[in-house]
Parts: structure tokens; sequence; C-alpha cells
């Protein structure tokens, strides 16, 4: 690979191995072990494995490793490791990297399971967390203190879309000799700059916008070759967390059209934004890409984008919520993000149902708070059905 390359030509050629058949389209080595000549070669690879030699699929394989180079490259990272799922790749970079007695700052609006994590299971084995409000510096420079191992973050937060200023918490971080761990999925590959910013560890689901047409779960945690083979490797190959072949060559061939997909998702996604950010039936239009967003300035220096997402609260709270989402044709009820198909989900009672209410309300998950993720629909076609839908609402 030439390290000019731009960006789509990443996505589409970087990490290739190609076989003896000298095939066009990545192979899928679907095999969970490799053949030695002799009994001395299995010793001398298990004792170090060259970059072409392979010795189990939960370790590595061909087509997971073109995966892995290929995110690398976009990312501007040394090294990645793929995972099954988005949260392997989450509990795998943090339970690697912790131990008892170490101190972690975490913004508090986060994924569900993330927060699982950091909440329910580090601090069962001696991790101490500390939640914080991601877009508050003060905050962030309170909690950090010297014994602080880790800060992790939503680059953009799930699902109130708060976005973090990611170069001021990582000069904070830095300093008190914290690594910072950035779940990347909202700002996604296209628009991530999260290393060129301060992120020690980028981590994505892969299963969202990486795959991007619903199919497969995946996940991936980038950094340096040390970190990602020192500390991570170790841990997932011994734990079973690796993504399989088949989903590896699904992921690559996402990245494929990745920026393609991606840029006219979040076009679609700013139009709806601006076009209901108007509408009086919504209590609060929530998108990164308007100037009324709070942190707007922030997502245009650090991201460029608004991304893929839309959330918005209907006035009349979670009846009315309800009657808006089963009231749309096109917009499929579901809780994935990233696809090519429109999703909507109510968070207040499905991905976020597990917290508080409490916990809810100081996240503004409110009952009538909906996340849509916009697909690769018509934007015409998309603002009817939303438009059709909230007149459903008001009826009857
Ligand atoms: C979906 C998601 C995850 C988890 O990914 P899976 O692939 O479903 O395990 C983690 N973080 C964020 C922000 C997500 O949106």
């Amino acid at each position: 690979m030439d390290e000019n390359w731009g960006d789509r030509t990443k996505m589409v050629h970087a990490g290739v191995r190609r076989s003896q058949y000298g095939e066009v389209s990545e192979a899928i080595f679907l095999t969970q072990g490799f053949v030695y000549d002799s009994a001395e070669q299995a010793a001398a690879r298990f004792e170090k494995a060259g970059p072409d030699e392979f010795i189990y699929a939960r370790y590595g394989n061909p087509t997971t490793a073109m995966f892995e180079a290929r995110i690398a490259a976009l990312e501007g990272a040394e090294d990645a490791f793929a995972t099954a799922s988005g949260m392997a790749a989450v509990n795998g970079a943090l339970s690697a990297m912790l131990k008892a007695g170490d101190h972690v700052v975490s913004a508090r609006a986060l994924f569900g399971s993330c927060r699982y994590i950091l909440e329910e299971i580090l601090t069962r084995y001696g991790v101490e967390v500390t939640f914080v409000d991601g877009t508050d510096l003060d905050a962030w420079r309170a909690a950090i203190r010297p014994d602080t191992r880790a800060v992790f973050l939503e680059s953009v937060s799930n699902p109130t879309l708060e976005v973090v200023d990611l170069r001021a918490v990582a000069q904070l971080a830095h300093a008190a000799g914290a690594l910072v761990v950035v779940d990347n999925v909202f700002t996604t590959p296209v628009y991530s700059k999260a290393i060129a910013l301060g992120a020690d560890v980028v981590i994505y689901s892969a299963t969202k916008h990486i795959d991007g047409q619903g199919r497969a779960l995946g996940g991936v945690i980038l950094g340096t070759h040390e970190f990602i083979r020192k500390t991570v490797e170790p841990y997932l190959k011994h734990t079973g967390g690796a993504m399989s072949p088949f989903n590896a060559w699904i992921m690559l061939k996402g990245m494929e059209t990745l920026d393609l997909r991606v840029r006219a998702q979040a076009a679609t996604a700013q139009t709806i934004a601006e076009a209901l950010g108007t509408d009086a039936r919504l209590t609060r239009t929530i998108y990164p890409g308007l100037t009324s967003h709070a942190q707007h300035a922030i997502a245009m220096e650090q991201i460029g984008a608004g991304g893929t997402v839309v959330s918005f609260e209907i006035a009349g709270g979670q009846e009315a919520a309800f009657r808006f989402l089963n009231a749309l044709r096109i917009v499929l009820i579901s809780n994935n993000l990233g696809d090519a198909k429109s999703i909507i989900t109510h968070p207040a009672t499905t991905t976020h149902q597990r917290l508080s209410p409490e916990t809810k309300e100081q996240l503004g998950i409110a009952p009538g708070l909906v996340r849509l993720s916009v697909g690769l629909e018509d934007a015409a076609d998309l603002l009817a059905d939303l438009r059709q839908a909230l007149d459903k609402v008001a009826q009857d």
C-alpha cells in the first residue's frame, strides 16, 4: 500500500493478500487452522509467527487480517485487532488494559452495553469508574487523577448525540498519563480524525456503518502496534473474541462502498434534520450538523459533518412516540444503525431500557425521544414518510 493513497483508494485496495490464484475479490479463508510442513515448522511458528504465518483463527486468519489492515490504513492507526462484535471490542480493549486498583473516567452518555461494562463488570474486578458529563471540560478536569489509567468516551453519544471535545479531553488525559479510548461508531471511519485529535485507542462496531447492510456482527480495536500486539492480542486470542473470517469478508466488501454510503446518508440526515427542525410537532431536534446543536462548532471542526443519525423528541411523550413509530411505512422499527435501510428506535424502552428513570432524565432520554438512523433511500420519500407519521400522531 502507498501511504499517500486517498481514503477511497485505501477502502478498496488496502490490506489485500492475494493467493496463488490471483483472485480479484478478496478470498474467504474459511478455516480454523493451518497445516505445517513439519513438526519443526509448527514449533517455530508457535514461538514466533511471521506476518504471513497463521496458527489458529482465534489468533488470526488471512481474511480477518485483510480487514484489520484495511481499517488500520484508513484510520491512520499502526495496527488493529478485529473482534466478534463491537461489544467484544469495547470489553476487549478495556479488560486487556485495566487491572484492579486502576481508575477510569468515562463520559456518562454511552451506548447501554458500554455503560454496563464500565458500571457493572469492570467495577466487579476492582476498577474504579467516575462518570462525567462528557461535554463539560471542567468535569473531566476535576475527575482525572494521577492514578487515572484511561478515559473512555463516545465521540458522539448514543442516542442524544452529544459531541465530546476529543482534542481537549485528550490533552487533559495525556497530562495525567491516561490513555484515551474512543468508541467512534457515530463518527464513522469516514469522518474520523480521532488519532490526529489525540485518541490512543479507537473502537468501532463494524456491525454499523462498516457492514452497513445489516448482515453481520463485528468490531475492531485500533491503536499502536505495541498496544495491539502486546496488550490486546494476548487477551483476545486467549478469551475468544475473534471475528469470524466470513464476517471479516463481509466487512472488507462493506469498506469498498463505505465512503459513498456514509456521505450519502449524512447528506440525507442533514436535509431531514433541517426540515424537521422547524416542525412544531417536535419539541426538540438533535443533530450535530444543525447550528442549534450545543456542540455544532466542535462537530464541524473535529468531525466535519453531522453524521447519519438524527434524534428528535415528539410532543406527547411515549404514547405519541409509539404512535409515530407504528405509523411509519418506509422507516423500520429496529435498533441497528448505519444500515442502508432507515431505522428508528425508541431508546427509553429498548436500547436504554435498563437505566433508572433518574439516569434517563439526566441523559436526556425523554419518553418522546426517538433515534433515526438515516439510510440510503430518497430523502424526499423519507421526509414524506416521517411527515405522514407525524400527522397520524395528532389524529383521533
Ligand atoms: C452498536 C454499538 C456498540 C456495540 O456494537 P455491537 O456490534 O452491537 O456489539 C458499541 N458502541 C456503540 C456506540 C454502538 O452504537
